[in-house]
Formats: C-alpha cells, structure tokens, sequence
C-alpha cells in the first residue's frame, strides 16, 4: 500500500487504519463516490489499483449524450466532480438534438483523455476530507453480516463504518479478442480475481455482462483530406453551472462509412469474432452494438457512419466510433482498411471485448446499499450499467449513503419525479437489468421536469440539506436564483391586452384576456422577442437569465398538468414499507405476488408498485395493513 503523490503524505496513510468511508475503486463511480463522501463530512479513503489511473476513460473519449448529459448535470447540481473535469477536458462540445425542445436536449462533448484524468485527479487531491491509496483490495472485514473494512493485497487491514465497491469490468474480467481469451480489468490492467472470489461467498445474485471497444487508429495515417468534419458548436453548451464556457481548444473530427467490402469481411470471418464465435456467455449494450452485431441485425444495411475522434488536443491516437468488434487483430486491420480514408491506417490498439461479474441490483436499497450486508455499498458498471455518467452518478448516491451511514444521518434519497439519478436507481433497483443499463431521456416519465438546464433549480437546494453543496456553489446558485426571481417579478408585474399583444406583433387570438409577461413568453417562438419590445425592463436583463426564464415559463403549462401525478407518487413514497413487513400474515396476496414482495422488499409503496404484475387492489391491500400496523 502507498499514498498518492498527489493527495497526502505517505506517513499519514501508514498511520490512519481507520476511515468513516472507504472507496474501492477510483473509476468514474469511485471517484464521483469518494469526493461526495467527503463533501459530506466523511473521512474517505479512496483505494484503488493505480493512482494515476484515476479517472481513466476505458472506452470512448466523450462525456454526456442524451440522458447522460442530464446525468451529469445533476451530478454537477449537487456539487459533483464529473461536470467540472469534462469541462477541463472538453474539446468539442455538441448539444444533441439542438432542433427539438429543452427536455430532451443533450450536453455532450468529446474530451481529452489525458487532461480529463489529470482533471480528476487533481479536483480528488483538493478535496479535503479524501486520502487516496494505492491497493489492491483483496477481502472484505465483517462482523456478521455487517461490512467493517477491508484487507489489502499486501495483508493490511483498514477498518470503516462503510465500504462502497465500484469495481468496474475488473470482477472475474476476461478479455476476448477473436478466440484468443486472458484475464484482464481492461486492456493494460489485471482483473481483480480473489476479491470476485469474496463476494461469490455473499450469495448475491451474480451474472455476466460484456461490452466492447473498437481498435485505436494512428491519426497520421488516415487520409483526412477525402473526409466529411463535424465542428464543435458555434455556442457551445457546457456541464458545469460553474463555467460559461470551454476551457481549451475546440477541435473537429471525421466521418466516414462502412461500406459493402467492410461488410462482407465482416461477415466471412463472423465465426472468428468472440461474441459470434461462442466464446462470451455474457450479453452486450444492445444500444452500443459492435460492427459484428451491425452487420448481423442490420442485414439490409450497405453502409454505416463511423465518427473518427481525435483522443487529445496533443495525442495523434483517434477513437472510430462505431465500429467496436472483438474479431481477430488481422481481420480487424483488414476491414478498417477498406473504410474510405483508412486505406493505410495503422492499428495501435486492437479492439476487444471484455466480460465481467456484476451483481443484480434488485439486492440494493435505495441509498444503494447491500441489503444482505449492510455497511456495503455498490456504485456503477458492477450494478448491471454501462457507460460513465451512469457509473458517476450512482457512485454520488452510494458516496452520499455511505456518509450518511457512517456518520449516522438520514438514508439520502433521490425521486423519480426529481431526477435522472432517481429513475435510475428505482429501476435498477426495482426491475433488475437483463442487458447492460444505460440512461435515456424516455426513462424517465416526468421529463418536461427533468430537464438538463434546471438540474441546478431541482437539486442544489436539496444538495445543500444533504450537506454535500460548498459554499462557493451555494453562492453562485443564490445569485442565479435571486436574478430569476427578479426577472419573474417584472415579468408577472405586468399585463397586456390582446390587443396590445395583436399590435407588438404577437400571433394570439383576440379573446380579450390579460396575460403576464410570464405566461406570453410560453407561447414559444418569437414570443421572447415580443416580450422584450413590450417590457424593456426584462429587455436590459442578462441574456442567460432572459434564455432560462423564457424556459422555465415554456415548460410551466405542461408541468402543471404532470404535478398532479408527481404529487401522488411522492405520497406513495412516503409510505415507507418496513424491511420487516409481514407479507405472509396479510390474506389475500397471491403467493406469487408474495414470493415477489418478500424478494424484492420494496422500500416503500411506489416501488411496491412498479413490481411486475404488481394489481391496484394488492396495493390497497398493502396500503391498509401499512396504516394497521402504524
Ligand atoms: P471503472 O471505470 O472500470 O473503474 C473501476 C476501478 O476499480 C478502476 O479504477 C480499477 O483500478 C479499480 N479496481 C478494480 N478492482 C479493484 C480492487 N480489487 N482494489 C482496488 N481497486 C480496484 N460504456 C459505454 O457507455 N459504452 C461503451 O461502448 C463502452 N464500452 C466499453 C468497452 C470496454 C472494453 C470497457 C472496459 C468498458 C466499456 N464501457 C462502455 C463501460 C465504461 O467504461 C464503464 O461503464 C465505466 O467506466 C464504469 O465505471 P466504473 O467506475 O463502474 O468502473
């Protein structure tokens, strides 16, 4: 075991055996969990194979996308680190579906991997509270059932009232590349194998996932000069409500296509590629297929788009996306070469897939605690999930619990009707995943609520309760919310006519009502313009706050109608289920229902709800007995 350079010194590490919080793991979940934990209060160890592989991005070099992009600003809302290291790193941010509404907007943006990795670390080694350790951790500590602490592979032990396991692909990982197979974390590392072996001993509901990556090009071999580019956007949108704009050089990338050659090698050498071939038993990303599963269930398709990024402002390495595969090195050199403008390419890196443990979530509470051992917590790809923001935002949530728990505060809960990071975990938790688990906007029933540029309004407040707001992001809140306010009233202080509306050029039907300011800016386009001609007050406003004011009064209408269902959820989760309820005594329960509830132990009557084949009249049966027994 040693410290990391960066965070502290080594003597302290020697002498501290005992954290409130340890983090195994320092990926995209152990990070996000470690620097919440902390935030929290905590004193958190972060134990991780490498130090300077922290923040390491195992596959694409891009943060957000739609769903995911919401993610992060929500991580971000609630004082996170991933917002502030993409925008650090990014170098080509792109708002996807720009054309359609706000709700389904998604920030995205390409990163440098190497400037993102020393972004995170370099937010962990500021954050007071957070010891960083280098180890490989190689058992669990327990008293009963409870999670005490852990051993480390050189024999020492580290005691703490929490442990959060974010393990990534490294539980059992077996990296496959045509039918050649060894034991690997990711490309580059070892798996982790005797701490697989220690949670086998749990007896929690373990399965096989995989996921793939596709080989790494040497950028001064592509011909760029026959490719379409994709610039970053003209305004670019960044993550962090902290930031206005991007931090380094904005850069393009390339397009090409797949063709009916690539294709039709693809196809002859189906049978060498791992996942075709027979050699992974685990299921795969259907929404991130590999160019074997495109040429398999897209049979009809001659072509398909490959974005060629650039990994860094200073690294000539390029990322293709879109064409991940774990054939053989040969044929894989053979098939990209017949892509337009990678007649000469050189492969650095070839792709490959890897499989891995994971654990079924439906055995996790909601603050993402082991139920069967409590005081252990488990965050991102090892819950079933795929992708890096889904990773993040679940190791915030453990890291906020495990806090909680080890300084004895409330179970730190997050909603369907609040957030992403709550539909999240409810389904995870709830219904269990058959393949791997990535966000999108259409998971989410409230999402003219849920939306990217209102994290910071859904769930800064709610951070600061939690305790895991600082005060700088508190104060920048503040004054954003004291603009909007300001904006609000001049916009309600005033009334109009149809008729005054008529003339400003406003298309509204003559019906003789007065309306607000507020409520004209939702009638969408060119509303805002005629707004700012009638009342030149809200005109001299700041345009952000003019932008988002012009978005909250959009979206109110529609919000107005969903409250109704939101308030009758947030009622039914109220209605906490004790984790010692008796469904047996409760007549009237079919036995499958029961055998369900007793697997699943619903936290509360929301979730009981959403159980597969769950009926109205079993939930007022449980409702009924819920009131009995208080
Ligand atoms: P990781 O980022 O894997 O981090 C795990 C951390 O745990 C590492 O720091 C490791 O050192 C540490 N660790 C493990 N065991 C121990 C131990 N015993 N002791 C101490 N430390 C330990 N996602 C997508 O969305 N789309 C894709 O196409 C995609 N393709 C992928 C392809 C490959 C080959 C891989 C490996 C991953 C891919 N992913 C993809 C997934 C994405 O990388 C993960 O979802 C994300 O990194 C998960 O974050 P995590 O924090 O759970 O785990």
């Amino acid at each position: 075991m040693k410290s990391s350079p960066a965070s502290v010194s080594g003597s302290r590490v020697f002498h501290v055996k005992q954290f409130d919080v340890i983090v195994i793991g320092g990926g995209h979940a152990g990070s996000e969990a470690a620097a919440a934990s902390a935030r929290k209060g905590a004193a958190t160890a972060l134990i991780t194979l490498r130090a300077d592989a922290i923040g390491v991005m195992s596959c694409n070099p891009a943060i957000g996308g739609l769903g995911k992009g919401h993610l992060v600003r929500e991580i971000d809302a609630l004082d996170g680190v991933m917002g502030l290291a993409a925008d650090r790193a990014g170098i080509q941010y792109r708002l996807l579906n720009r054309r359609k509404g706000p709700a389904v907007q998604g920030p995205r943006t390409q990163a440098d991997r190497k400037l993102y990795r020393l972004a995170m670390q370099s937010l962990l080694a500021a954050q007071p509270n957070l010891t960083v350790v280098e180890g490989e951790v190689v058992d669990l500590v327990q008293d009963g059932p409870r999670v005490v602490g852990v051993v480390l592979k050189d024999g020492s032990k580290i005691a703490a009232r929490s442990v959060v396991l974010t393990a990534g692909t490294f539980l059992n990982g077996l990296i496959h590349i045509g039918n050649v197979k060894r034991p690997g974390g990711r490309m580059g590392d070892a798996p982790s194998l005797p701490l697989a072996e220690r949670l086998a001993a749990l007896e929690l509901g373990r399965g096989r996932l995989k996921t793939g990556t596709p080989p790494r090009l040497d950028g001064k071999t592509i011909d760029w000069s026959r490719l379409e580019t994709q610039d970053a956007d003209d305004e670019p949108v960044v993550f962090s409500f902290l930031n206005k704009g991007p931090q380094v050089r904005q850069i393009a990338c390339g397009i090409t296509h797949t063709n009916e050659r690539t294709h039709d090698i693809v196809r002859a050498n189906l049978g060498l590629s791992a996942m075709y071939g027979g050699h992974i038993e685990g299921v795969g990303p259907r929404y991130c297929p590999s160019i074997e599963d495109k040429i398999v269930r897209f049979a009809d398709k001659t072509s398909h788009q490959v974005f060629l990024e650039p990994e860094g402002l200073d690294d000539d390495t390029v990322y293709p996306n879109g064409i991940s595969t774990s054939l053989p090195a040969e044929v894989q050199e053979e098939y990209v070469r017949s892509i337009a403008g990678l007649e000469n390419v050189r492969i650095l890196q070839p792709g490959y897939a890897i499989e891995y443990d994971y654990f079924d979530p439906r055995g996790l509470t909601a603050g993402l605690e082991v139920k069967a051992a409590p005081g252990l917590f488990f965050a991102g790809q090892i819950n079933g999930t795929t992708g890096y923001e889904e990773a993040a935002a679940q190791g915030l949530i453990a890291g906020l619990n495990a806090a909680a728990n080890a300084l004895q505060q409330d179970v730190v809960r997050f909603s369907r009707s609040d957030s992403y990071m709550g539909v999240m975990v409810d389904d995870l938790i709830t219904r269990g995943v058959t393949e791997p688990y990535r966000m999108f906007t259409s998971r989410a029933e409230f999402r003219l609520a849920l939306r990217a540029d209102n994290a910071d309004q859904r769930l800064t407040a709610k951070g600061a309760e939690i305790g895991c707001v600082g005060p700088e992001r508190l104060r920048v809140f503040s004054e954003k919310m004291d603009r909007l306010a300001v904006a609000r009233d001049i916009l309600e202080s005033a009334r109009f006519s149809s008729r005054d509306l008529l003339e400003s050029g406003l298309r509204i039907s003559n019906d003789g009502a007065r309306r607000s300011g507020f409520e004209l800016l939702a009638f969408g386009e060119g509303a805002q313009d005629a707004v700012e001609a009638l009342l030149p007050e809200f005109s001299a406003l700041d345009p952000e706050t003019k932008t988002q004011i012009a978005t909250d009064a959009l979206y109110a209408q529609y919000l107005h109608r969903q409250q109704g269902d939101a308030d009758l959820l947030r009622r039914e989760e109220e209605a906490i289920i004790p984790r010692d309820f008796d469904y047996d005594a409760m007549s009237g329960l079919s036995n499958e229902l029961t055998a369900k509830l007793k697997r699943i132990l619903p936290e509360n009557l929301a979730q009981a709800g959403r159980i597969e084949g769950m009926t109205p009249a079993a939930l007022t049966l449980i409702l009924a007995h819920l009131r009995k027994a208080k």
